[in-house]
């Protein structure tokens, strides 16, 4: 067991800000995870998991000891005549491992090409895109508890997934380990092009009877115009949720915006674009010093090389607020804030 300390995590988060860990270590194997979590249970630190660090905001130093996952390790469990049952270790990268299910024949996850990210992470806030939720594929996910180094499976059902959302999200958040999920994909495809913005790719691409794979090569090209890459801009993303209100809140909003645009929510409830709101209070492309709105997505909060977490978060602030002052409606991080 390597133990770093005061571990610089500048390279660790794609917003590229800067911070420390008080201890760091990688984990390459489940005896290292239990060794670190029995040496815990004197020390008493605090756990922070990290995969790829694409959905995390550092506001300041942490003193939390962060296990960087590195578990590796993909292959198949079962079949039957309709599915593929695929085990992948929580420190796999996400988009590696899409392009690794499309390439052996086993569909599902190709609307979700090009996410950042790992594996382990995935099923945290149940990873969307294109109209498409990984809920929809993933059968068990294996966790330690980081108290005692218990195993527990959760059955999808007992996962709670919802909008960017999980178990793992809230009543688990910081107290498991998620080192193996187990996906349920398809032998056939059952391809999801409801999204425009992928029809319209594909129309551009000539193409009419789309394969999977061109759907994944669709989305990335999609993806690739619209969201800076982080290796460029440092973000995590979208960095708000898409509001979801009731129809009568909804009612009143569209008369003073009649061209707000809307979208069947959870349990009868209207979900809003956060980017649309955003765009419209006129922050699109606004920059104070090295943070800012991305010019072309209203929804990513942007590093432009030296800003701080703090100063993404303070900026935060500002949009929660105006958009709370103009709509009424209070905006919800998706990043997890440390
Ligand atoms: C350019 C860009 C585009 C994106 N597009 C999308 C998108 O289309 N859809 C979408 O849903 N998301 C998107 N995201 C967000 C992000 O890619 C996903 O949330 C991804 O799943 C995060 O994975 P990660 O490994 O980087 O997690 P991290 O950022 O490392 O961690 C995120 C949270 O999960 C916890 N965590 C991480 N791994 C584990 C584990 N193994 N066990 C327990 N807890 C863990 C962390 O403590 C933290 O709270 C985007 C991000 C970027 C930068």
């Amino acid at each position: 067991m390597e133990i770093k300390e005061d571990k610089d995590l500048t390279q660790y988060n794609t917003f590229g800000v800067g911070a420390t860990a008080r201890f760091f270590s990688e984990i390459n194997s489940l005896d290292t995870l239990k060794e670190i979590i029995k040496k815990n249970q004197v020390d008493g630190n605090e756990f922070l998991t990290l995969g790829g660090g694409s959905n995390v905001l550092f506001t300041k130093n942490t003193d939390a000891w962060v296990l960087k996952n590195e578990l590796k390790g993909v292959r198949k469990i079962k079949e039957d005549s309709e599915n593929v049952w695929i085990e992948a270790f929580g420190g796999e990268d996400w988009h590696s491992f899409v392009l690794y299910t499309l390439e052996n024949g086993y569909y599902g996850l190709e609307n979700l090409s090009l996410i950042p990210g790992s594996v382990g992470a995935c099923p945290i806030q149940n990873i969307g895109a294109y109209g498409v939720e990984v809920k929809d594929f993933i059968s068990d996910v294996y966790t330690i508890d980081l108290s005692n180094s218990e195993e527990e499976v959760f059955t999808n059902s007992q996962c709670d997934f919802g909008y960017r959302n999980s178990i793992f999200k809230n009543e688990l958040k910081g107290r498991v380990f998620i080192y193996k999920v187990v996906f349920k994909l398809n032998k056939s495809p059952n391809l999801n092009v409801a999204y425009r913005a992928l029809n319209e790719e594909l129309e551009k691409q000539g193409i009419n009877n789309p394969e999977p794979i061109d759907i994944s090569k669709a989305v990335i090209a999609v993806r690739s115009s619209k969201l800076p890459d982080p290796k460029e801009i440092g973000n995590s993303g979208s960095f708000f949720k898409n509001p979801e209100i009731t129809k009568e809140i909804f009612e009143k909003l569209k008369l003073n915006f009649p061209d707000i645009p809307n979208y069947p929510g959870a349990n009868g409830l209207i979900k809003l674009a956060a980017g649309w709101l955003i765009d419209r209070a006129g922050w699109k492309g606004y920059r104070d010093g090295d943070v800012g709105v991305h010019k072309k997505q209203a929804l990513v909060l942007v590093n432009y090389g030296k800003g701080s977490g703090k100063e993404v978060y303070d900026l935060s602030e500002r949009i929660i607020l105006d958009i709370k002052n103009k709509f009424g409606i209070t905006l919800a991080r998706e990043v997890n804030v440390i």
